[in-house]
């Protein structure tokens, strides 16, 4: 596998957020999202070449059952549930965290955390734009991702906008569990993240979805490796 960089940190997003966690950044995303927090991540060539054996073993350094498996799109990678097993294995709890682009079967992670995307990701390059929009949003993939998987939906939410746009995304998807939906404000600074927090939390009293933290934000500003 490709793999950009493993690390130790807090999990920052979503339900799990707060705890002591080992990220393994997978190296390669097909989507080039306009707000992306690790472009350094993008390329294949960003990663090296590591076995599942070896990145298990990496992971084992820290004293640690949470492992957070991210990227990049770590579902575009067919060496994925070779790892996963490793880890589970090893006595892990395992979140990959994905833009739901792609289903892989027989997949024993512990948390699918979805993160779909929306128009506000669109990258501003023309021919980036095109391979981002045809590639984004995948309804039946998404289905299968919730029904076979523990999931959380985490949204990316940039203005008041994208609500209409996530309503609709979910009555496409059906059998949500609205529950298990998180907004979370587009936020590449500390400054930008209290900046629109607010907002978000007003949509998230409106609607009833959970608001997601961005604690490598606030308490690191997006520094790499947190
Ligand atoms: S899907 Fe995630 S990793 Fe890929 S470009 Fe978008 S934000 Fe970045």
């Amino acid at each position: 596998m490709h793999i950009n960089e493993i690390f130790y940190s807090l999990q920052g997003e979503g339900f799990l957020a707060g705890l002591p966690s080992v990220f393994v950044r997978v190296a390669g995303c097909p989507l080039r999202c306009r707000w992306c927090d690790t472009k350094y991540a993008w390329d294949k060539e960003a990663g090296r070449q590591n076995s599942t054996d070896e990145i298990a073993w990496t992971v084992q350094q820290w004293p640690c059952k949470y492992v957070v498996i991210t990227g990049g799109e770590p579902m575009v990678d067919s060496d994925l549930p070779q790892l996963v097993r490793e880890l589970k294995a090893a006595g892990k709890h395992i979140t990959i965290e994905t833009a739901g682009i792609a289903y892989i079967p027989d997949m024993p992670c512990d948390l699918m955390s979805i993160s779909p995307k929306l128009s506000n990701s669109v990258p501003d390059d023309a021919k980036l734009a095109a391979i981002h929009k045809n590639s984004k949003l995948d309804i039946a993939v998404l289905g299968e991702l919730i029904d076979n998987h523990n999931y959380q939906l985490k949204f990316v939410v940039d203005s008041v906008n994208d609500l209409s746009e996530i309503q609709e995304l979910l009555d496409k998807i059906g059998n949500i569990d609205t529950e298990k939906v998180m907004l979370m404000p587009q936020a590449a600074t500390r400054d930008e993240l209290l900046t629109k927090s607010p907002m978000v939390a007003d949509l998230c009293k409106q609607t009833g979805f959970a608001f997601s933290q961005r604690i490598q934000v606030l308490l690191w500003n997006n520094e790499r490796g947190t």
